[in-house]
């Protein structure tokens, strides 16, 4: 194995260290603590652990989580009636919805519902617009993760062509939004890339992603990026999580692609604990903005 391993875990980990001082001087400064409201309706044993990962992070950040379960039955309006009433609570500065919700709730309608300013998901209409245009008030999770460890790995996306193979709302389409514009809070050369989305749809993938100088996987399909169609010397990250016999793994062949690749974040340990990280350092932004 040739590629430099990119680990999130360790990133991430600093990052949550920066956001734990940060907590504690808005708590100090503002005799406020931060609050997450996460809402989970029925019993999903995968979002029961996302959840729980969340809550435990927000205790070591010192923000303050509040889990909200209802019944797998629960009607769109009554889950209406709770996003209303979170809105309307001071004392919550920022709203999670986990996803997926059971088939009678249209999500988008849920997430529509959420006060846009506690949106910490950034999954709203208004928030997506924000970051389209390049101005946005929370950046997605997975995607901000995503440019984390690229900018920490003191990779610079200026100037590279970056492969996003998957369009989804939460990850692929966004993070193409964030890596085209022209400054970030992280500066010029985290961002000014050239992107290209690849999807189910697209005719001969590895043409495609043998252009790539970087390539973001966000498929959820297991190792479906193989060493084959991968440029020498390109920088991969694995957003995909994908429960096989063998564990969890991502949907880059880490074992062949390692050899050809010069680095690639692993699964798990990769870009999966920055996802967290960075609702945390919205839920401080949400936080600081309800203010005033
Ligand atoms: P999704 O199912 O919404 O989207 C998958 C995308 O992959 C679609 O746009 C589809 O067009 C594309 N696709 C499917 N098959 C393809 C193929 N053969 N060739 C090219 N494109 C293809 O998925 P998502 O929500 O974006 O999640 C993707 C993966 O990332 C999943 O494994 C998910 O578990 C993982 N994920 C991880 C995190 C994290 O924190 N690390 C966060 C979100 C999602």
């Amino acid at each position: 194995m040739t590629a430099r391993i990119l680990d999130g875990k360790a990133i991430s980990a600093r990052i949550r260290e920066e956001i734990a001082a940060d907590v504690a001087e808005f708590v100090r400064l503002h005799q406020v603590t931060p609050c997450l409201a996460a809402v989970l309706v029925g019993e999903d044993p995968a979002s029961e652990v996302y959840v729980r990962n969340k809550q435990r992070a927000c205790e070591k950040a010192g923000i303050q989580s509040h889990l909200h379960r209802l019944p797998a039955d629960t009607s769109e309006a009554q889950l209406l009636d709770r996003v209303r009433a979170l809105n309307q609570d001071p004392q919550v500065h920022g709203i999670l919805v986990q996803l997926p919700l059971p088939p009678q709730i249209q999500e988008t309608k849920i997430l529509d519902a959420v006060n846009p300013l506690k949106d910490v998901d950034a999954f709203h209409a208004e928030n997506v617009g924000l970051v389209v245009q390049g101005r946005a008030r929370f950046l997605p999770c997975t995607p901000h993760g995503v440019m984390q460890i690229l900018h920490r790995s003191e990779i610079p996306v200026a100037g590279k062509h970056v492969v996003i193979v998957g369009r989804s709302e939460i990850v692929g389409k966004p993070l193409a939004n964030m890596l085209v514009q022209r400054d970030s809070h992280l500066g010029p050369q985290a961002v000014n890339g050239t992107v290209t989305i690849c999807h189910s749809r697209t005719a001969d993938l590895p043409t495609v992603t043998r252009e790539a100088d970087i390539l973001v996987a966000a498929i959820g399909q297991a190792r479906l990026i193989t060493a084959d169609m991968i440029k020498p010397g390109a920088v991969m990250i694995d957003v995909g999580i994908n429960r096989t016999e063998d564990g969890l793994v991502g949907d880059i062949d880490f074992a062949g692609v390692a050899d050809v690749a010069a680095a690639i974040t692993p699964v798990p340990g990769g870009v999966g604990p920055l996802t967290v990280t960075m609702l945390l350092r919205n839920t401080l932004t949400a936080a600081a903005a309800q203010q005033g």
